[in-house]
């Protein structure tokens, strides 16, 4: 689920923004030549997860050399957001641009809610009213700076939202319903760069005659759900590569990707990650940036270094080199499989199958409690937690949560002294005596 947040610069998206998200580290995606940084995060309400994007602050504050590109990323953002927050300033007042985004969006089928900044005080509360007059309805009057009314706004956020359910059901272009899709088959998507070979990857995969299964009720993407059943594998395969072909400014094509790329990952249970072998050592900021996507949803990952056929010279240990750079930046989540392929030239392709549907298998793997104490108690008694200002922890035992995807819980007298380093240790402990490789653990502990 996406919410976006748009307005012109200066009304304080990204001071919502950061109450939105709150402590949890933002992605910064500073395209570099662009003309502003944008902001996505995770976050939850009353339960309810979703991300958050902030369609950026801009370098430059001329909004009339900017005011079409403006509006071009909010029609952007509209059509794919699941829900808008337009944001307008009380101190300032309507403007033109406020006027020009209001068009657009009284004319969106989705939900939009219009919240005015820096409401600090109740006389300001007054001025309010005028924002009556761009025909969205009331407003909710907020201060970002002090957080007054923003708990309302996600209120209204999260009743919004569409319900999870209603996207799995496959509709044809008229709306009506041709069928329901089978949520139970696994869920793999491919992401990465423009011209990694996503498409190449799922033209080989799949063939030329594609099984085309969701066109997603409501929605304009155009990434597209594709049912494969070979060799003993059966899976919905989610191309996010089809955009690039219609986009042609570059700052849009970034926005698009990065807005699919986060849709497709929150509908996925495994994500394939595509590099690009010949260029340099294949990981960048924008690949970082899916990276922790994929890691902050708890998704199942490959990485498949594709293109393996123009890196030349290749000597025993170059993959194996290639791989640990990888992983060094990846760490601390790094228990990912790493596979090197051709598609041009048919090389490994179906390992690329195998190994998604192994982590798919791992994601689901269960240790029972019994199993999982056994193994781990011992572990924990010959390196115990150290104690933290004389005081003793102890860790009692351990259990699987049942959650979707893999999460301990240690059961612990004084669960606030376990620092991270143990964590990890307990982490890399499970990960050596059960395959959860290409799996995000949680480890939560917790008072007994
Ligand atoms: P953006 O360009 O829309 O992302 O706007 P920013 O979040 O960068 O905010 C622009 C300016 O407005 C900054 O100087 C903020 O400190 C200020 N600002 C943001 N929210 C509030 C608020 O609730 N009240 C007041 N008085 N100022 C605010
Ligand atoms: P996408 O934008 O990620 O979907 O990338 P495409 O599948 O459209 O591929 C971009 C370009 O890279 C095309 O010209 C492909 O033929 C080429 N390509 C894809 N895979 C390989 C590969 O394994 N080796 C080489 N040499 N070229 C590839």
């Amino acid at each position: 689920m996406i919410v976006a947040i748009v307005g012109r610069p200066n009304v304080g998206k990204s001071t919502l923004f950061n109450r939105m998200v709150g402590g949890r580290a933002a992605i910064v995606d500073a395209t570099e030549g662009t003309t502003r940084d944008r902001h996505y995060g995770k976050t939850d309400w009353n339960g309810r997860e979703f991300t958050v994007i902030d369609t950026g602050g801009f370098t430059v504050n001329s909004e009339d050399i900017f005011e079409k590109e403006i509006c071009r990323q909010v029609e952007i953002a509209i059509q794919e957001a699941d829900v808008v927050v337009f944001m307008v300033d009380v101190e300032v007042g309507i403007t033109d641009l406020d006027q020009a985004m209001a068009n657009i969006l009284r004319r969106v089928k989705k939900p939009v809610i219009m919240v005015v900044n820096k409401v600090d005080n109740s006389a300001r509360n007054l001025h309010s009213f005028e924002f009556y007059g761009l025909g969205l309805g009331e407003p909710f009057t907020v201060s970002s700076m002090s957080g007054s009314g923003t708990g309302e706004v996600m209120d209204a956020i999260v009743e919004a939202l569409p319900n999870e359910k209603e996207q799995e059901i496959a509709v044809d272009e008229e709306g009506l319903e041709i069928k329901k899709v089978n949520v139970t088959l696994p869920r793999i998507t491919v992401v990465g760069r423009p011209n990694v070979g996503k498409s190449s990857l799922t033209n080989a995969l799949l063939g030329v005659q594609r099984n085309i299964v969701t066109p997603i009720a409501g929605t304009t993407r155009d990434a597209i759900d594709s049912y494969y059943n070979k060799f003993g594998y059966e899976f919905t395969l989610i191309d996010t590569a089809g955009l690039r072909k219609k986009q042609k400014v570059n700052e849009d094509l970034e926005f698009y990707s990065v807005l699919r790329s986060i849709r497709a990952i929150e509908n996925s249970d495994v994500v394939i990650m595509m590099l690009d072998a010949s260029n340099g050592d294949g990981v960048d900021a924008q690949d970082m940036n899916i990276f922790h996507l994929i890691v902050k949803n708890k998704k199942g990952c490959v990485i498949v270094i594709n293109k393996w056929d123009l890196v030349e010279n290749k000597q025993t240990n170059t993959a194996r080199d290639f791989a640990d750079n990888i992983k060094r930046k990846l760490a601390p989540f790094n228990d990912v499989p790493i596979i090197f392929t051709s598609v041009t030239d048919k090389q490994r392709i179906f390992d690329v199958v195998k190994s998604a549907m192994q982590v798919y298998e791992n994601r689901k793997r269960r240790v029972p409690t019994s199993q999982l104490n056994e193994f781990i108690l011992p572990i924990i008694e010959q390196t115990p937690p150290p104690a933290v200002k004389g005081k003793y922890i102890r860790i009692k035992y351990a259990t699987m949560l049942p959650s979707p995807t893999p999460s301990f819980a240690f059961f612990v007298n004084l669960p606030q002294y376990i620092k991270d380093p143990y964590r990890r240790f307990l982490e890399n402990k499970i990960r050596a005596q059960w395959d959860y490789t290409g799996c995000p653990l949680q480890i939560f502990f917790r008072q007994k």
